[in-house]
């Protein structure tokens, strides 16, 4: 185990979570059906410097890379402000609304006025090379149990910007973008430098995850947020990791990028970083050879070393001269059309040179993505400070000053009132508190008789299964839920709820009347539950005869089979016991 203290370990989490609106400055939708594209658009992006004079090195990074980015337009989910053919439309108003909101649970100080602001972003993801972004408040705080007892994590503040287009191919120096994802909301929150242990910071990024879907104004799902985690040592360097899935996995990716960073730091020690020399496409380094298997704990030197040339689009081989290690570097077969280019292709030769150095020479800034598990790889340099210039297509946005009400209370205090008041376990109770039935939940036990477990097992599980079966149970209304339930509360059989509210959602009733016009038609259908036993008495009357009132099991199962889901088993079973004890009395003599 990482000894965090002696390491001095100090990490930092950004979470980019979209938000549950249309795009940010324009119509388009946000739901990413996933449909063809209409057409596909072509661009080729050239780095400049900035205002400063200075380029900035991710910039010069992607050029080397020379790559080319095609965009993919779906129909409904991307137009002219996506493809930067058209300035922004003005900005959307919910998604504002979504974000201070989000800044009140976070306690953190909302600025007067809004600044629509340009970050360069060159790796083809945004089609006019910047992403747009806006701060909306600075500091505020997250608390969140861990290990080491309650931590309160103070934050740099919250940002509202535009997602970024999504991969969809790659091929060679190719790579293709899909629109639908570019220009959806996200609030970036990052948090001020914690130092804890590695399970403390994933729980702390688990806070911050639980109290932005407890506003429900996200999405929610697969790849509706983004987990980085900053991560550095004592004599190391801070390293970004991008799309932590899981955040089960992150304490482990925490601790591997700590112990890469230490074994790095050892192995600058050897002062190998001086021998190493290049002749043409043969980088040598001086007595490496037996370092080349060392554990970095995020896979061995040699990975560390593929892993970065194949970032500069290079394939690398290692050979043994006496102890000096021998790489030699070969456009990769992504990188093959590289080979007209030369002095791009030597430019990228000198990249890898100088990553190897300074490997050699410990820890750099850098950002890495997590490849599986715990296992992280080099991705780039880590982009420079100075990339954000002003969006002069917008005016700055006065700050409408919303009321919230009253401060909310923190997540794990509503988890710990949840878990105890419906008698729900860690992952149905955090299932419920960001689910958008906490509130009817709470109503219903309040006005019914009904057990808090069973609402909840209605609540979830119920609503769940409808769903998987493809009804659109979103469109359930709060008050249509309220209503189910307290026809349940009225002696409307249990097993007939799940059919129940697959009719409401089919049907959507406007009103309560014709919601209950719903129940008593279904009701209506199935009622003659007396003339379904006399008829199970009948057909069974051989088997009452040998067993007499041990029949009742087996006549049970022959009753609910025709009834099931329609008549409460409850009621069936009193009822069935009556009508068996009367046909036994006035048997009794035949018997
Ligand atoms: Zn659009």
């Amino acid at each position: 185990m990482l000894d965090w203290k002696a390491v001095n370990l100090k990490a930092g989490v950004e979470i980019h979570q979209q938000l549950d609106t249309g795009k940010l400055f324009c119509g388009c939708s946000s739901e990413m059906r996933g449909e063809p594209e209409l057409m596909r658009v072509f661009r080729k992006q050239h780095p400049v410097p900035s205002e400063l004079g200075r380029y900035d090195v991710s910039a010069l990074y992607e050029e080397l890379r020379d790559r080319r980015f095609f965009y993919d337009v779906v129909k409904g989910e991307s137009c002219l402000v996506e493809l930067d053919e058209e300035p922004p439309h003005s900005l959307n108003r919910q998604a504002l609304e979504a974000a201070l909101l989000i800044a009140y649970h976070f306690h953190s100080n909302v600025f007067d006025e809004f600044h629509v602001m340009r970050k360069t972003i060159t790796d083809g993801s945004n089609t006019g090379a910047f992403q747009r972004t806006i701060m909306i408040s600075e500091g505020g705080y997250v608390e969140a149990p861990t290990p080491e007892g309650l931590l309160r994590v103070p934050l740099e503040g919250i940002n509202l910007e535009e997602d970024a287009a999504n991969i969809t191919w790659k091929k060679g120096e190719d790579v293709g973008y899909g629109l639908s994802r570019l220009g959806i909301p996200l609030v970036e929150i990052g948090t001020e430098v914690i130092e804890a242990s590695p399970q403390a910071v994933a729980e702390v990024a688990k806070g911050i995850g639980l109290t932005l879907r407890s506003t429900r104004k996200v999405k929610r799902g697969l790849g509706t947020i983004r987990q980085d985690v900053n991560v550095s040592v004592k004599g190391g360097k801070r390293v970004e990791i991008k799309g932590v899935q899981d955040l089960r996995n992150m304490p482990a990716i925490i601790e591997a990028e700590a112990l890469r960073q230490l074994a790095l730091i050892e192995l600058a020690k050897a002062g190998l970083s001086d021998g190493v020399s290049r002749v043409g496409p043969v980088i040598r380094v001086k007595g490496a050879w037996p370092y080349l298997t060392l554990d970095l704990h995020t896979g061995t030197l040699r990975d560390e070393i593929e892993s970065s040339a194949r970032a500069y689009m290079v394939d690398v081989r290692f050979d043994r001269e006496g102890d000096d290690l021998l790489i030699s570097m070969g456009a990769s077969s992504e990188g093959a059309e590289g080979v007209d280019r030369p002095t791009r292709l030597e430019k990228r030769w000198h990249e890898v040179e100088n990553r190897v150095r300074s490997l050699f020479s410990g820890p750099s800034e850098e950002t890495r993505a997590v490849v599986s598990g715990s296992v992280t790889a080099f991705t780039r340099p880590l982009p420079g400070g100075a990339r954000m210039y002003p969006e002069t297509d917008l005016s700055p946005i006065p700050n409408p000053r919303l009321e919230f009400g009253p401060p909310p209370k923190p997540y794990y205090e509503e988890l710990a009132e949840i878990r105890s008041t419906f008698s729900l376990d860690e992952s149905a109770s955090e299932e419920l508190y960001t689910s958008p039935y906490l509130d009817v939940a709470r109503r219903v036990i309040s006005d019914t008789s009904l057990s808090p477990s069973y609402v909840a097992s209605v609540l979830l599980g119920t609503v769940r299964s409808l769903g998987r079966q493809g009804i659109d149970v979103v469109s359930l209304s709060e008050w249509q839920l309220y209503e189910v339930m307290k026809l349940v509360d009225e002696g409307f059989p249990k097993e007939g709820v799940e059919g129940l509210l697959a009719e409401v959602a089919r049907r959507k009733p406007g009103d309560a009347a014709s919601l209950r016009d719903i129940a008593s038609s279904m009701i209506g259908e199935r009622v003659d539950l007396e003339g379904v036993i006399r008829d199970v008495l009948q057909s069974d009357a051989e088997l009452i005869r040998r067993k007499g009132e041990a029949a009742y099991a087996p006549l049970m199962g022959d009753v609910m089979k025709r009834v099931r889901g329609k008549v409460d088993g409850k009621k069936v079973a009193e009822a069935l016991k009556r009508a068996l004890k009367d046909y036994l009395e006035a048997h009794e003599g035949n018997v």
